[in-house]
């Protein structure tokens, strides 16, 4: 073991070379740099003890996961999240939200997003702000990868079609829970267990504990803060890419922009010089960073003043711990309004929702009708005892924009 003073470090790393895993710790316990041969350890169990030296201790640690439904063998190198993780990225279902519409229909256009460029912008803030505060980066991620699963194609119209329908059988659609729906039942990935047979924290972190606390008032305990994070990189991110797709688009416009008190101190904090489009780009990167910035400094405010010591401290908080300060909050709500009021109920937008509201209604009223129509896996589904509905709602859900364009002509 190698003491180094503390001051030579400004933040936690830890660096795998020539077989040796290098641990930086500046905060966490004696703040000197840990050398230890990964031949000692197997891989996971190195990486769990890193956390343990790196982490914050309300941040959730691998190693103390409440585990899985099904009990599986841990795996010599990953640790469970870093495992969840991989199995996301090779399931169907996160394939396929590649083909879905985030806000502007998926093949509209090749540089609008969709809904898998934009979990990858959202698990990139999450990382980041999980890095920053100390919590789990890898747990951060598979909550955002999986966070958006369960959304229909043609975006919030699919949504509100699906939510219509499903009110006619006495149900609702949310996409949480069909986020949840599909990693615990939907996926088939292995003989052994229905789903993916994920980590409690990631199946936990597709609740909106925030929502169901503050907004319905509920005494249901807080997300982890890997949860809550996940939440606002969420929303930072479709805030800030649906400006950028806004005004490629032609439905949003700078002089409108340019009366939002946020997009103002975004353009004060960039250069003037620039061309139109480099400029926009720099303000938008300012906006992000004047977020994140905001977010840091409020949720480290809140946790010092908190001093929780255990992820049980966070769940029981009377707050949510990841926020905004109240000014913030304040400009926010009206970039959210303008986004809202502007943008997506713009007529151009609106145009491209009822075709997808239509798409949706004319397979689920077919489907119901002549259920045979379902591929084998529904129908199994079917047999099984499952509700029809329910079951039309999974495969209509699971759908990419063009798959539900090319289906509707071949249905009856
Ligand atoms: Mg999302």
């Amino acid at each position: 073991m190698l003491a180094i003073p503390d001051e030579h470090f400004i933040d936690l790393q830890f660096v795998i070379c020539n077989s040796v895993l290098f641990i930086c710790s500046s905060r966490a316990n004696s703040g000197k740099i840990h050398v230890m041969d990964s031949d000692l350890l197997a891989q996971r169990e190195a990486i769990e003890k890193n956390e343990s030296l790196v982490l914050a201790p309300y941040a959730c640690h691998a190693a103390t996961s409440k585990g899985r439904e099904y009990t599986e063998k841990p795996d010599a190198q990953r640790t469970a999240f870093q495992r969840d993780r991989d199995r996301v990225i090779h399931c169907r279902a996160y394939r396929r939200l590649r083909g879905k519409t985030q806000v502007f229909v998926a093949h509209h256009g090749d540089h609008y997003r969709n809904r898998m460029t934009h979990t990858m912008e959202v698990a990139q803030l999450a990382r980041d702000i999980a890095r920053n505060l100390r919590l789990n980066e890898d747990l951060a991620e598979t909550i955002s990868l999986v966070h958006d699963l369960g959304h229909t194609p043609f975006g919030h119209a699919g949504e509100e079609a699906m939510n219509e329908l499903l009110h006619r059988h006495g149900g609702y659609f949310e996409h949480n829970l069909q986020s949840r729906r599909i990693v615990e039942k939907l996926e088939t990935k292995s003989p052994d267990f229905p789903g993916l047979n994920l980590s409690w924290e990631i199946r936990d972190g597709l609740i909106k504990h925030r929502n169901l606390n503050y907004e319905t008032k509920t005494d249901q305990p807080n997300g982890s803060l890997e949860a809550q994070l996940v939440d606002m990189s969420d929303q930072i991110a479709y805030q800030n890419h649906d400006i950028d797709d806004g005004l490629r688009g032609g439905i949003v416009h700078l002089d409108e922009l340019g009366k939002l008190d946020l997009w103002q101190e975004a353009c004060r904090m960039t250069p003037h010089f620039l061309p139109e489009k480099l400029w926009v780009s720099a303000v938008i990167s300012s906006l992000i960073k004047i977020m994140i910035r905001d977010l840091f400094d409020e949720s480290i405010r809140r946790l010092e003043t908190l001093t929780p010591r255990s992820v049980n401290d966070i769940r029981n908080a009377p707050l949510p711990m990841i926020a905004y300060t109240p000014d913030m909050e304040q400009k926010n709500f009206a970039l959210r309004h303008f986004l809202y009021s502007k943008f997506y109920h713009q007529a151009e937008i609106i145009g491209q929702t009822d075709l997808g509201k239509s798409t949706i209604k004319k397979i689920f009223f077919s489907l119901f009708d002549h259920p045979e129509q379902l591929p084998e896996n529904f129908r199994t589904m079917l047999e099984a005892g499952e509700k029809k509905e329910i079951v039309i709602k999974d495969f209509i859900a699971g759908m990419t924009d063009n798959f539900a364009l090319d289906f509707v002509k071949s249905i009856r």
